[in-house]
């Protein structure tokens, strides 16, 4: 199976995409176009974290927490307190390359679990393979894939702003709901790619100046599986040209017409703010979601999109687009902010939208040289990590300070941010209200030193920076140019 034909089904759908299609759509986000308490919701699952676009509905009916008895929430004793617990599948030959990557995966849980206060196990369910050979995700001679990652399940909890929003896993087990949506044996799918290059690892020699820390990719993978990730993108066109949260749309029970419920965003969607106008983007799905109420029938996929495209709402989406391509356009405005300046700078730099960079990454201009660079869309080479963090400062941690407030802010508590925010389990409606998510002062006063423009991104020539693959079927990964396609560890 593709990826396209999950999302580009303006193709001529073949068996066995239909096949997909349907499994795609059959099952309910909602069932019904007025909510009820109690009612099982629908969740996703993304098996594969290389492609966030295939997404499974799967059924996650409410239940009671289960006992401390229970095998999945059995906390691991950890001497280091790691509450990552890594299921591990090295496809790699050499035995004690599979044991580094191990290993760093046990670091990076502890440096996470140190920074913030988890109370429940994160379950890992990690893989070291050959992209190329495996997936057939072979990049090019400029640009390699060093890995992906995303919440193996994504929740429907109802926000206090009156959205619903999709939560990762990971975090709502520690919210401890005594009843909650059932969950998933893994919260967190990763995958490193074993060709990605030359990798350096804890213990090494000193770092060459073409080696990658792994430690820096895992752990910034590991943040995208925690809940670093917008769901604005463009699930209608081949071409990216306009943006919108997830869509929700259903198979009729006889399967003759399809049934739309709506426009869903994820956790970090809540606090996404239109700099320039200090607007709350979630005012943006809200009038999205005026195109068609919820429940209303489309024959099919294509008229779905056909009547979407040809709607008013459909220039939100162009609008949201030309924000992601225009420099200071988005940002997340963390726990305590109240103007556009207080928020995190999203990446909106690169043109043309970039799937797997644009919005889902800080910006790369704002924060490349800050203590905050962990989540920037490209790694840096020939540095490790504690170095990289000892050149930014005397901030100790590769979890810089906003990152940590945008944990924070998400719903993850820290030793000084003991009690965040929760969402609730019941739905009991999915209108915006704006007194609870208000908007704030527009713009940004910041003094800043760094000159912005728009990145054209091209695939010609050394300009590492500007780089990206042109092929479009990955999301929330972290890229570095690699000289030569030749480095391949296996
Ligand atoms: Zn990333």
């Amino acid at each position: 199976m593709t990826f396209h034909s999950l999302v580009l089904q303006r193709r001529p759908i073949k068996p066995s995409s239909l096949t997909i299609f349907l499994v795609f759509f059959s099952s309910l986000l909602f069932t019904s176009p007025s909510f009820q308490q109690n009612v099982p919701l629908g969740c996703y699952e993304y098996p594969d974290p290389t492609n966030r676009y295939h997404k499974i509905p799967v059924n996650c009916p409410i239940i009671e927490s289960p006992t401390m008895g229970d095998d999945f929430f059995q906390l691991q004793e950890n001497s280091d307190n790691n509450m990552f617990v890594i299921h591990f599948v090295c496809g790699a030959k050499n035995p004690t390359l599979c044991e580094k990557v191990k290993d760093t995966f046990e670091i990076a849980g502890s440096i996470i679990s140190s920074t913030l206060t988890l109370n429940t196990p994160i379950n890992v369910n990690a893989s070291f393979i050959d992209f190329c050979k495996t997936l057939g995700k072979c990049g090019n001679s400029d640009l390699v894939t060093l890995g992906g990652a995303t919440p193996t399940r994504m929740i429907p909890l109802q926000d206090d702003d009156g959205l619903v929003r999709l939560y990762p896993q990971s975090l709502v087990k520690q919210f401890r709901f005594p009843k909650h949506p059932q969950f998933s044996t893994f919260d967190i799918t990763a995958t490193f790619n074993s060709a990605g290059g030359d990798y350096w690892f804890q213990g090494d020699p000193i770092i060459g100046p073409d080696q990658q820390d792994f430690l820096y990719v895992v752990l910034h993978e590991l943040v995208h599986g925690l809940g670093f990730a917008s769901s604005w993108q463009d699930y209608i066109n081949d071409t990216p040209e306009a943006l919108t949260p997830d869509i929700s749309v259903i198979s009729s029970a006889n399967s003759s017409t399809l049934i739309f419920n709506g426009f869903f965003e994820s956790a970090f969607d809540k606090y996404m703010i239109d700099i320039p106008t200090g607007r709350r983007v979630s005012a943006i799905t809200d009038q999205l979601n005026e195109f068609a109420g919820s429940g209303t029938k489309f024959s099919n996929i294509q008229e779905f999109y056909m009547r979407f495209k040809s709607s008013k709402q459909y220039q939100l989406a162009l609008g949201m687009m030309n924000s992601s391509v225009t420099p200071l356009s988005l940002g997340f405005l963390p726990t305590g902010g109240t103007k556009s300046s207080d928020c995190i700078i999203l990446e909106t730099s690169l043109n043309p939208y970039q799937r797997g960079c644009s919005v889902s990454h800080v910006s790369l201009q704002t924060y490349n040289s800050t203590c905050d660079f962990l989540m920037k869309y490209l790694a840096d080479r020939g540095k490790d990590l504690n170095t990289l963090v000892a050149s930014r400062g005397n901030y100790k941690s590769p979890i810089g300070p906003e990152l940590l407030l945008f944990f924070n802010t998400l719903g993850y508590a820290s030793p000084g941010y003991p009690n965040p925010y929760r969402p609730n389990v019941i739905i009991t409606t999915n209108k915006f209200n704006p007194n609870v998510s208000k908007n704030v002062d527009p713009g940004l006063q910041k003094a800043s030193t760094v000159s912005y423009a728009t990145v054209t991104v091209t695939i010609t020539a050394n300009s590492a920076p500007t780089k990206i693959p042109e092929y479009t079927t990955m999301l929330l990964f972290i890229f570095f140019s690699s000289l030569l396609f030749s480095g391949v560890i296996t």
